[in-house]
This record gives C-alpha cells, structure tokens and sequence, in this order.
C-alpha cells in the first residue's frame, strides 16, 4: 500500500519517525504535496538474521535497533553508534533507515553503513532492488534512491568486536563536527564531507577537502580527523 501510495501521489514523501522530516517542514524547508506514513506497517518494524547479517525494517526504532539481541551480537558497531545519535526521546521515535534515506553527512548510522558494506532494499512498483552502501550515498541530504522508492529495510553483515566509534561535538547529541567509525583496520569518516568516505588508516585526511561550516574551520576539521582515527585505531570503546 505504502509504495502503491508514493508511486501514485504527485510529490510524495515517507513520513517515518518524523526526527528531520516534521522540523523540516515545520519550517516550511520541505513542502511536499503528501505525506506516506510508514508507522505501524507491522511487516517493517522487524529485526532479522539474514544472509550473516542482520536486518532492520523501515519501522524499527533507532533505540528498538540500540537495544534488541539480534543486533548487538552479530553487529556491535551499531549499537555502538546509536548510542552516539541524538537523544534517546528522538531515538525513541528516528528510524535507522531514515538516517540512512535523510543521509546526513554528520549521520553516524550512515558511515556505519559504509564501513560495514552494508545495503538496503528499495522498493517501488517496478520492483525491488539492493543498493550497496557505496552507491547509496551521493552527496550532502543526497541519495541514489528514486523518489517513489520505499527503503524497507538496511542490512549489516556480520562483523568481529574490534570495533570503535569516536567523534566530537559540540555538546552531547549535537551532530558531530566530525567522526570516524571502525571495523577492524577499515575507517570511514563522517561530518567532513558531502557524504560519508573510507579512509586510509595509514592517511586519513588523503584526499578530503572538508568545507568550513558555522562550527569549524577546515583546517581544524582536518586535525580533528587525524586526532579521531589516531584514536579510533587504538581503542575499542566508544569515546
Ligand atoms: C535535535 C536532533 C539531533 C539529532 N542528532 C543526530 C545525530 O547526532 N546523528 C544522526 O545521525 N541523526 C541525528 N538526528 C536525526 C535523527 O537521527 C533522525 O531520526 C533521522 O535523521 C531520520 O530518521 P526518521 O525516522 O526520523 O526519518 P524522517 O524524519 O521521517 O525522514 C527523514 C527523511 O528520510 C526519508 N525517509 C525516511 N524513511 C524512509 C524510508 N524508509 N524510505 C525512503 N525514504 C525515507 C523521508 O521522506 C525524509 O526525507 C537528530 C535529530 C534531531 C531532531
């Protein structure tokens, strides 16, 4: 019904926990002629083990993911970066999977996603197709997904515990200023680029030209990265 809905309706947009959509419209920055609301499809709100990895429906709760046994066995990183995202009452209703379709460039779950390998699923009436993490994100609030597609669900592989997030911000549950999250010797960065990148550990900042924004300068977001990955190659808690 959902995707039936956003292929008919001109200027359509889902509607899910509703954490950056309703400030945005609240503001009159986005003004979409409807509105599809995914809350309460029973068939998204699920958490599953599938092809070693595990799988959060559309309608999953970023702090119903932070919390659930599925996840934090096979995927510690991710309830590792929940912890990081927001404040527990927008965890309480921010999907995972709209972090990744509003894909900030400061979004944790988003590097997550990159570091990992991970996917979703996008749905629409011509069908459904898999979208690899490194051909989701496109640039700043950017995606590859069509306008009428319904992501139903993001997939993380199964991962060992050597694992970090760290990240600095101004003050708790802000967005970060920028951040580095690790799977093994594999870093990716968030917050200094349009989208969120891989990084060499050997070189982290090789390559990034992050932009001055109201909070940092672009020099100063460049030492944070070498501060950041230097520390997330040396620790294995969350900072
Ligand atoms: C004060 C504040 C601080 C925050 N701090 C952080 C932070 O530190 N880190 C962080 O990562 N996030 C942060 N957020 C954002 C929060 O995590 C949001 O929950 C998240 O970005 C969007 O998820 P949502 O479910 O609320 O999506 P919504 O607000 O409902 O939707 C966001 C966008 O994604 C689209 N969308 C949503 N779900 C789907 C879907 N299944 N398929 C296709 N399109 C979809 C919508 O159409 C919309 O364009 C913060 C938000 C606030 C209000």
């Amino acid at each position: 019904m959902a995707v039936s809905l956003l292929g008919e309706l001109e200027d359509a947009k889902v509607l899910a926990g509703g954490q950056s959509l309703v400030p945005l419209l609240n503001f009159r920055l986005a003004r979409p002629a409807h509105l599809v609301d995914v809350n309460g499809i029973a068939e998204l709100d699920r958490v599953y083990e599938r092809d070693g990895g595990v799988a959060v429906g559309a309608a999953v709760r970023q702090a119903t993911a932070e919390r659930h046994p599925l996840v934090g066995r096979p995927c510690p990183l991710l309830p590792l970066a929940l912890r990081h995202v927001a404040h527990q009452v927008i965890r309480n209703r921010g999907t995972v999977c709209g972090s990744l379709a509003h894909a900030d460039p400061a979004s944790e779950l988003c590097a997550v996603l990159l570091v990992l390998g991970g996917r979703v699923v996008a749905r629409s009436r011509r069908g459904e197709r898999t979208i690899e993490a490194s051909a989701l994100f496109r640039g700043t609030f950017e995606t590859s997904l069509e306008p009428d597609e319904l992501v139903t669900e993001a997939w993380f592989p199964e991962h060992g515990p050597d694992v970090a997030l760290v990240e600095e911000s101004r003050r708790h549950g802000d967005y970060a200023m920028a951040g580095v999250a690790r799977v093994g010797d594999r870093l990716a960065l968030f917050g200094v680029a349009s989208t969120p990148v891989l990084a060499d550990p050997g070189d982290p900042t090789r390559g990034l030209h992050p932009s001055a924004d109201l909070e940092s300068s672009a020099e100063f977001k460049l030492h944070l990265v070498r501060v950041l990955a230097d520390r997330a190659m040396r620790s294995g808690n969350a900072a």
